[in-house]
C-alpha cells in the first residue's frame, strides 16, 4: 500500500451537491488535511443519460463555496487524470481484458427479456433474483462466434462461489459478507460503459487512493469492489463508511424535510463556516461539549476512529443556531452583502442597490442585530423600514390599537417627537418614558401599541432603534396613520 495518505471524493454529476455529499466531501477533505496527504475530485459521470454539465458546474461551485479545494481533479489537473470516468473509457477496457484474459471474467449474451424470465422463475421459486450464470463457462468457440457475429453482451465478474469477504472498516469495524450472497455482476454494459463498481475500482487503484471514505450506502458494493481488487491482484484501500444523515422522523433526509442541497442553503444566506461546521458533526464528534469549530481547529482535530457508525439526525435550528454565532462575528458590512441580494429579490429595495441605499440598508442590518440568524430573514424582520406601507398583524392591532388611551397618548406623541431634533435616543427616550408616567400607564402599554403602529408586528428590533432609523416623518406619519385607522 502506498505510504501517501490519497483520498478521493467521487460524485456523479446527475443532480445537486445534497449535504451528505458534501458531508462526505468534508470528512475526506479534513481527513487528508489533518494526514498531509491529497484530496482528489473525480466525477463519475459513465451514466450518460443522467449526466449533466449543469450539475457538474453546480457540484464544483458547491465545494469551492463550503472551501474544499482539491489537489487533483478538474481544473487542478494532476498525474493521474483523466479525472472524468467518460474519458478514461480505455482504461476500464485494458482492465476488463486483464480479467476476461485471467477468467475472471466472461462475456454474456444474455437477452434482457432472458434475464427478465430468469429472475422470474427464482421468484417463484422463493430464492434471490441473482443471475443463474447461464454464459459463465461457455466454450471459447461459441464466445467466438457470437462475439464475431455482433451478438449484443455485457461482460460480467466471476464471483467467488463460495467462501466470504471480510473487510475492517475504520468506522465500522469488521464487516462479513457471504460470498454466494454475491452475484456475477456485471463490469461493462452493453454499451461499452463501466458500471460503478468496477469503473470505481480501476479508478481507486490507477489513482493510487489510499483510504475510500463515503456514505454507508455504499457498504454493500465493498465486497464486490474488494472482490475486483483479489481478482486484479492489486493492494485494496482501507474503507470508511460514514453514516447516513436522516431526517427527524428517522427516514433518510430529502426534500420533505427542508432543504437538502448545499446550493439552497448557500442562497438561503447560510456562511460557509457554519455550514462546514454543522455538516462536520453529523457523525463525527471530538468531544461530548465542544460545537464550534473553525475549518483549522476540524483539520487538527478531525480522525476516522471518532467518526460514529449512527446514523446522524440533521436537525435544522441547531443549523440555524449555528449560523448565528458565526453571524456575530461577521462585520455588518459582510452581513450587508448577504442580505441585499434578498432584499433585491423581494422587491424591498431597487437593484443595484446605490451608495444611499446601501448605508440604509446598514442602519437597518444594525438596528435588526443579532434576530438575523440567516441573511434570507432579512426581509420578513425588516420589510417594515422599507415599505411605504405598515402591514399590520390583525391579532396585534386588534389587542394593543383599539385601546381607549391611544387616541390621546398618540396624539400627544406625535405634537411631542416633532420638536425633536436631533431624533434620537437621547431625545426620544425622555418623552416616551415622560408620557407613561404622566398617563398613569405600565411600559409595555405605550411601548407595544407604538412598536405595532411603526413596524405591524409585535417583535421588532429594539423600539429607539425603529424609531431612529425609520426618521422623525415616517414615525409621525405612521403613528397618525395607526391613530386613525383603529381608534
Ligand atoms: N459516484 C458514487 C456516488 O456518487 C461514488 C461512490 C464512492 O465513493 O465510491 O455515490
Amino acid at each position: 500500500m502506498a505510504d501517501e495518505v490519497r483520498v478521493r471524493f467521487a460524485p456523479s454529476p446527475t443532480g445537486h451537491l445534497h449535504v451528505g455529499g458534501a458531508r462526505t466531501a468534508l470528512f475526506n477533505w479534513l481527513f487528508t488535511r489533518n494526514q498531509g496527504g491529497k484530496f482528489i475530485l473525480r466525477i463519475e459521470d459513465t451514466d450518460i443519460e443522467r449526466s449533466t454539465d449543469e450539475s457538474y458546474n453546480g457540484i464544483v461551485d458547491a465545494l469551492k463555496w463550503l472551501g474544499l479545494e482539491w489537489d487533483e481533479g478538474p481544473l487542478a489537473g494532476g498525474e493521474y487524470g483523466p479525472y472524468f470516468q467518460s474519458e478514461r473509457r480505455h482504461l476500464y477496457k485494458e482492465y476488463a481484458e486483464r480479467l476476461l484474459s485471467k477468467g475472471k471474467a466472461y462475456y454474456c449474451f444474455c437477452t434482457p427479456d432472458e434475464l427478465s424470465e430468469m429472475r422470474e422463475e427464482l421468484k417463484r421459486q422463493g430464492k434471490d433474483p441473482m443471475y443463474t450464470r447461464k454464459c459463465r463457462d461457455l466454450a471459447v468457440d461459441v464466445v467466438e462466434s457470437r462475439l464475431s457475429d455482433g451478438t449484443p453482451h455485457v461482460i460480467r465478474f466471476k464471483a467467488p462461489l463460495g467462501g466470504e469477504t471480510t473487510f475492517e472498516d475504520i468506522v465500522r469495524g469488521s464487516v462479513t459478507f457471504p460470498n454466494p450472497q454475491i452475484d456475477d455482476f456485471v463490469i461493462v454494459k452493453s454499451n461499452g460503459y463501466p458500471t460503478y463498481n468496477f469503473a470505481v475500482v480501476v479508478d481507486d487503484f490507477l489513482m493510487r487512493i489510499s483510504h475510500v471514505i463515503r456514505g454507508e450506502d455504499h457498504l454493500s458494493n465493498t465486497p464486490k469492489q474488494i472482490m475486483l481488487y483479489q481478482a486484479l491482484g492489486v493492494d485494496i484501500p482501507r474503507f470508511a463508511h460514514v453514516p447516513l444523515i436522516m431526517g427527524a422522523d428517522g427516514t433518510r433526509l430529502s426534500k420533505r424535510h427542508g432543504a437538502t442541497s448545499v446550493g439552497q442553503f448557500t442562497e438561503d444566506g447560510y456562511l460557509t463556516e457554519a455550514l462546514v461546521n454543522y455538516l462536520s458533526l453529523l457523525g463525527w464528534a471530538y468531544d461530548d461539549r465542544t460545537e464550534l469549530f473553525s475549518m483549522d481547529d476540524l483539520i487538527a482535530k478531525f480522525s476516522l476512529e471518532k467518526v460514529s457508525s449512527k446514523a446522524a439526525v440533521f436537525d435544522y435550528d441547531k443549523l440555524q443556531w449555528m449560523n448565528a454565532e458565526y453571524m456575530k462575528h461577521r462585520p455588518v458590512e459582510d452581513k450587508v452583502d448577504l442580505v441585499i441580494p434578498h432584499l433585491e429579490k423581494a422587491g424591498l429595495v431597487g437593484s443595484p442597490v446605490d451608495d444611499e441605499v446601501r448605508a440604509y440598508i446598514t442602519r437597518v442590518v444594525e438596528a435588526v442585530g443579532e434576530r438575523l440568524k440567516v441573511a434570507k430573514q432579512i426581509t420578513e424582520l425588516s420589510g417594515f423600514f422599507f415599505e411605504d406601507t405598515v402591514d399590520y398583524e390583525p391579532e396585534a392591532a386588534r389587542k394593543f390599537l383599539k385601546r381607549h388611551y391611544i387616541g390621546p397618548a398618540f396624539k400627544i406623541l406625535q405634537e411631542r417627537l416633532r420638536d425633536l431634533d436631533p431624533f434620537d435616543q437621547t431625545t426620544i427616550e425622555p418623552v416616551m418614558k415622560a408620557l407613561v408616567s404622566e398617563m398613569g400607564l405600565k411600559t409595555g402599554d405605550l411601548f407595544q401599541p407604538v412598536r405595532i403602529a411603526l413596524t405591524g408586528s409585535r417583535h421588532s428590533p429594539g423600539i429607539y432603534d425603529v424609531m431612529m432609523v425609520l426618521g422623525k416623518d415616517r414615525v409621525l406619519a405612521r403613528l397618525d396613520k395607526a391613530r386613525h385607522t383603529f381608534v
